[in-house]
Formats: structure tokens, C-alpha cells, sequence
């Protein structure tokens, strides 16, 4: 149905939404937006059919593409823990899990999304849209409140009960791949989720200038951070590498199969001044330091091989550690 076929279809929410609004001065994109909201005739449904469907679309779409890579040996070399690639059988099992997840926890409650969102302040179906300008600095609080708060409940989920009954979850897989990043326990997700949603509700009560369109853009780049923090790959061109704060894979991948260090999403400043990247860095220590002696590249993957293998076991004593409360003996 056209812009206007839609609109005139539903006069009287289009009168209520709308009523104010000069059309002529919109953009192209803004006139899809307001067709949705006609043409769905519920703003609750519309905001909440459209949340649900932005994140399927942007976490599976964004996983494709890693779901390729680990299908094929050219990209090994780049791999984070070159001996660990997923199965076709694992990543379908894990795909499962999400789904069920998204669809028995987040579907029914994502309802609430919009009432909430309006109840604070939120601009949802209105336009114009905000300049770029308001929204980048909107969205580098939103990187920098969940970062934060991520790096606390991360830690507080690495210790006891918390780990055993929830976090663990997460932990199954010590080499992760770019489906894994939503695979958790209900409760981790609501848990961290609460560092992606929290950010937007308390800047918009604050300051009553926000843009729903603003949280879509945030919720996309925090989905494409998490997919790609688990892909298991870290290429000579992957953001880290331009932003060396930025966390990336090499960062998120070491977390899962040392078990330990590294606890913040986005960037890296947070584990740095705690000191909960020590583990970490030795380990980049020690591999540069293998680089550096110059042996062939067979020998170069045996010796990495073999430290991946020390690391792993570290972790897995570390694990034990954090769901007993029981600290093992040196050996
Ligand atoms: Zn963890
Ligand atoms: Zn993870």
C-alpha cells in the first residue's frame, strides 16, 4: 500500500498521531516510519513488533556471515583458537536455544517496551528524526553505561551460586562463535540486558530528549559488538587494531577459554585500571614472544597449540574454582 492509501485507510489515528505534523518537510525515511505506525494502527504493537523484529533480523543477519567464515579453512589462520571451529550440528543446537529464548521470554514481554518507553519520555512514533549530531553522543553514553555496568554484573556472575545456576550457561562454549553471544540463562539475560535497556530509560528520564529511533541504532551496534566479541576471530583489520581500546574478539574469546580476565564488553579501559587483564596480557606477552623467535609455521602452531592447551586448563581449575567456592591446590 502507498504513503497515502495507508494514511487515508486510518484517518483518525492518523489525526491523533499525526495531526500536527507538516508531511511535506519529511524525509523518505521518515514517512516509512510514520506508514508503520498507520499501517500496524496500534503504536504499542507497531513499537513492539518492530523492536522484536530488529533484533531477529540484525543478531541473525550479523551471524551469517561468521556462520561462512567458519565454513571455510582460508580464514583458520585468523582464528582465535584455530583448533576449535564449530560444527554445523553445535551452531544449529545453539541457534535453537536463542530462539527459544527470544520467543518464550522476550515476545511476550516486549509489549511493555512502549508503554514503558512513553512513560519516560521516549519519542516513538513522532518525527522528524533527530540530527545525527544529538543521537552520536546519545549513543557513546549508552556504549559507555553498559560497558561499565557489564564489567560489575559480569564479575558478580563469576562468583558461587550466581555462576552455577546462571552464568555457566554462557560458559559452555570455551571457544565461542558468533551465535553464542545471546546464549545464557533467562536470568543472565535479564540481568545484562538491563546494562543495554537501563542506559536509554535513565538518559531519557533525565534529560526527556530521546529518540526511539536512537535505541534502535544503539541496540544494532551493541548486537553487531556482542556477535562479533564472540565470532572467535580477530583479523589485521578488526577494530581493536584502529581502536586500541575497543575490545573486540581477541578480548572475549581469551574470557571464555581462560575462564578468567577480561570482564567489560566494549572496551578495554575498565579491565586495564582493575587490573583484571593481567592473565590476559601475559598471554599476549607470551605469543608475541613465540612470534619473535622465528620458527616455521608448523612449529609456530605447534607452540601455540600448546600454550592455548595450558590456558585452557588453567580455566577449567579457575571454573571449579568459582562454582565451589573451593580454592585447589597449587600443583
Ligand atoms: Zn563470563
Ligand atoms: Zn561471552
Amino acid at each position: 500500500m502507498s504513503f497515502n492509501a495507508t494514511v487515508g485507510a486510518s484517518a483518525p489515528l492518523y489525526e491523533t498521531l499525526y495531526g500536527s505534523t507538516d508531511m511535506a518537510s519529511l524525509s523518505w525515511a521518515e514517512k516509512q516510519w510514520v506508514a508503520w505506525y498507520i499501517w500496524v494502527g496500534n503504536p504499542v504493537i507497531a513499537t513492539g513488533l518492530m523492536s522484536f523484529l530488529l533484533h531477529e533480523v540484525v543478531y541473525f543477519g550479523r551471524c551469517i556471515p561468521w556462520i561462512i567464515v567458519d565454513s571455510i579453512p582460508y580464514f583458520r589462520k585468523w582464528k582465535l583458537q584455530p583448533a576449535k571451529i564449530p560444527t554445523p550440528g553445535e551452531q544449529w543446537e545453539c541457534t535453537k536455544q536463542v530462539l527459544l529464548s527470544h520467543f518464550t521470554i522476550e515476545l511476550p514481554t516486549i509489549w511493555l517496551f512502549h508503554p514503558l518507553a512513553e512513560s519516560l519520555g521516549m519519542s516513538t512514533h513522532h518525527v522528524p528524526f533527530p540530527s545525527w549530531k544529538v543521537m552520536a553522543p546519545q549513543v557513546f553514553f549508552f556504549f559507555f553505561f553498559e560497558d561499565f555496568f557489564h564489567f560489575l554484573a559480569h564479575q558478580a556472575l563469576h562468583t558461587g551460586l550466581l555462576y552455577k545456576h546462571i552464568h555457566k550457561i554462557h560458559h559452555k562454549y570455551s571457544a565461542p562463535f558468533g551465535l553464542a553471544a545471546e546464549y545464557a540463562h533467562p536470568a543472565e539475560v535479564a540481568i545484562l540486558g538491563t546494562g543495554t535497556i537501563a542506559g536509554p530509560l535513565l538518559y531519557c528520564y533525565f534529560t526527556q530528549n530521546l529518540h526511539i529511533l536512537t535505541v534502535y541504532i544503539w541496540i544494532t551496534l551493541r548486537l553487531f559488538q556482542a556477535i562479533d566479541a564472540h565470532s572467535g576471530y580477530d583479523f589485521p583489520w578488526s577494530l581493536q587494531h584502529i581502536l586500541p581500546f575497543w575490545s573486540g574478539a581477541d578480548h572475549h574469546d581469551f574470557h571464555h577459554m581462560a575462564f578468567t580476565n577480561n570482564f567489560s564488553t566494549s572496551f578495554r579501559w575498565w579491565d586495564r585500571i582493575f587490573g583484571t587483564d593481567e592473565k590476559y596480557r601475559q598471554y599476549r606477552e607470551r605469543v608475541k614472544a613465540m612470534k619473535k623467535k622465528n620458527v616455521d609455521k608448523e612449529e609456530f602452531a605447534k607452540l601455540e597449540q600448546k600454550l592455548l592447551e595450558q590456558v585452557e586448563r588453567e580455566g577449567i581449575v579457575a571454573e571449579r574454582e568459582a562454582e565451589t567456592g573451593v580454592k585447589a591446590k597449587s600443583q
